[in-house]
């Protein structure tokens, strides 16, 4: 099965793409909607981030409650790219909830309280504060974050494989460098010849010839997939962790912690028994939980992206470090990437690979 879907997939592309996660996704989306072929190579990897993530979009970010990097420009955006691949696929991939952010401490609801003060476009206060008492255990009162939405990734990961595989841009295996070669003004992997090869891989990439050299700094995450019957589904809700809906009714996402050390990247005991104890003290209505989660994010030291041609092959380029926030940096950046590669847009700086030109030609 896998063997013809190489032998479909030969001859020649513009563009040869590794990994099928969110930014394969977008990045095959926005080529091929400028009419450009193309073939992605992904091994179908159980527990990859894309899949794990909850999909949640949020405008603030961390204990600080800040605005996340590029609000403005990559919010609206993530909203219109999931909703025009939505369209596309027949799949009900985004949609718009706000977040109820209950305060932990008598801290974070002072610092909620003097952010809405300062800026009051995505932080509000909550009028009817006693709403979510038949649900929730909450002492200090809660605020509402306006302007997040919640996307299904994996809803969207699996309609746009479907996608590929009937029209034949999608080979179901490893990736294998011994197998690459990077020719002058080309690339050829096995059988495929392409213009570009363009690294999706997320943490693959950490030891990818090309690309090893990025201060990538993976980050683990875990989470429980919970069932709550009787929980309304309208909104995200926020209590050091967040529980967020899934696209199935009554199903929920929990999670999740952010660890820089760990020894693998399997779910731990630890983190089950303390998210149980969370949710238990938290919720007031029963709960089961149906499923265990972890996968590493592909961060990087800066927290920016890295996006763009290698400076000394300009045949290869990367897509990946979207780190926590790849939900929303995606779509964003792999349109960005597009423009780059056909209309020859400049790369925001930030997120452009060629900020680390010395080291990677050296
Ligand atoms: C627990 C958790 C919760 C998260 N929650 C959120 C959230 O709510 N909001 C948010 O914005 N972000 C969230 N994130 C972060 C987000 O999931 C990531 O930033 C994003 O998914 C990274 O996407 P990617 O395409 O770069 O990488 P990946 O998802 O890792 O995709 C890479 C793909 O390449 C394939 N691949 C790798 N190597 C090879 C190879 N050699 N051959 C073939 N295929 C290969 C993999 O199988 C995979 O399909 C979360 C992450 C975690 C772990």
């Amino acid at each position: 099965m896998k063997e013809k879907a190489l032998h479909q997939a030969h001859g020649h592309v513009d563009y040869l793409l590794i990994g099928q996660g969110l930014c394969g996704t977008f990045l095959s989306y926005y080529l091929q909607k400028e009419n450009r072929s193309l073939i992605v190579i992904d091994n179908n990897a159980i527990t990859t981030p894309s899949k794990v993530s909850a999909g949640i979009i949020n405008p603030i970010t961390g204990r600080r409650l800040v605005k996340v990097w590029l609000a403005e420009q990559v919010l609206s955006f993530a909203h219109k790219s999931y909703n025009e691949m939505g369209n596309f696929l027949s799949a009900d991939v985004i949609s718009q909830k706000n977040i109820i952010d209950f305060f932990p401490n008598p801290h974070q609801r002072q610092v909620f309280l003097e952010r809405m003060a300062e800026d009051d476009e995505y932080l509000h206060s909550y009028p009817e504060q006693n709403e979510f008492n038949r649900f929730f255990n909450y002492d200090l009162g809660c605020g509402e974050i306006r302007g997040s939405y919640a996307a299904y990734p994996e809803t969207l990961l699996k309609a746009w494989r479907q996608h590929l595989i009937n029209n034949d841009q999608l080979v179901e295996e490893n990736f294998l460098f011994e197998e690459l070669i990077v020719k002058e003004d080309s690339v050829r992997y096995k059988n495929i010849t392409a213009e570009k090869i363009i690294f999706c891989d997320g943490l693959s990439s950490f030891e990818n010839p090309f690309f090893k050299q990025l201060p990538f700094a993976p980050n683990k995450g875990e989470v429980l997939i919970v069932e709550i019957p009787g929980l309304p589904g309208q909104h995200v809700y926020k209590k050091g962790f967040m529980l967020s809906p899934l696209g199935e009714k009554h199903v929920f996402w929990l999670g999740s912690n952010y660890q820089w050390s760990f020894v693998n990247a399997d779910p731990s005991k630890e983190f089950y028994e303390q998210a149980e104890r969370h949710l238990k003290s938290w919720l007031k209505l029963p709960f089961k939980i149906l499923d265990h989660k972890a996968a590493l994010r592909p961060a990087t030291l800066e927290r920016r992206p890295f996006v763009g041609l290698h400076p000394g092959q300009k045949n290869v380029g990367i897509l990946n470090g979207m780190g926590t926030k790849g939900c929303s940096l995606a779509p964003f950046f792999a349109e960005h990437l597009t423009k780059h590669l056909l209309f020859n847009e400049n790369i925001l700086p930030d997120a452009d690979i060629g900020r680390f030109s010395k080291i990677l030609t050296r």
